[in-house]
């Protein structure tokens, strides 16, 4: 009886140490990615965009007519379901007397998308970021994107893209001004 209980016993404590080990091996390896993840897409790591990289490329300037930068590639991750986004963003402002190195409206992509995200506050921390960098009369901010999440998981719609769209300044109350970026960001 005390041999069977002894068997049972080490037996289970075995099993229970070849878990732990195995939950601590997982645990290490997750750490190891969290640490290589967050290296891996957060390459400018939640520095503010102004700071860090416009300094230097805000020009005062006597112009006052729409500039749009269309088509800026964006790469991503989705933070519910840490699979990538990708697409593409376009940004225009309308100028009060300062303007924005243009590879700077790139970069404030870039900052923003290398990081855990969700497509709809991208698109608004751009807006934002141009917004502080040259306080424009207007910011209008365009984003196109894949989920991997669709295409992988869950509903599998392989074509699907979602729009979305942060309107500020003129760009939000004056149609026409909202027409006109719309125009020149959907023409090929
Ligand atoms: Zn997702």
């Amino acid at each position: 009886m005390a041999n069977k209980w002894r068997h049972t016993h080490t037996h289970t404590l075995a099993h229970t140490l070849r878990l732990s080990c195995a939950c601590v091996h997982i645990n290490s390896q997750v750490e190891k990615f969290n640490l290589r993840f967050s290296y891996a897409i957060a390459t400018r790591p939640f520095y503010g965009a102004n700071k860090y990289v416009l300094n230097g490329a805000v020009f005062d300037e006597d112009h006052d007519e729409m500039v749009v930068v269309k088509d800026i590639e964006m790469f991503s991750m989705c933070e519910h379901h840490l699979v990538p986004f990708y697409g593409k963003v376009s940004i225009g402002y309308l100028p009060c007397n300062k303007i924005l190195g243009l590879s700077k409206l790139a970069r404030i992509v870039e900052i923003f998308s290398r990081r855990l995200q969700v497509q709809e506050r991208l698109t608004k921390q751009i807006a934002v970021a141009v917004t502080q960098a040259v306080q424009p009369a207007g910011v209008a901010v365009v984003v196109e994107g894949v989920h991997m999440c669709m295409v992988m998981r869950g509903v599998q719609k392989i074509n699907s893209k979602t729009v979305t769209s942060t309107m500020l300044g003129v760009f939000r109350d004056d149609p026409k001004t909202r027409e006109e970026f719309l125009n020149l960001v959907n023409s090929k």
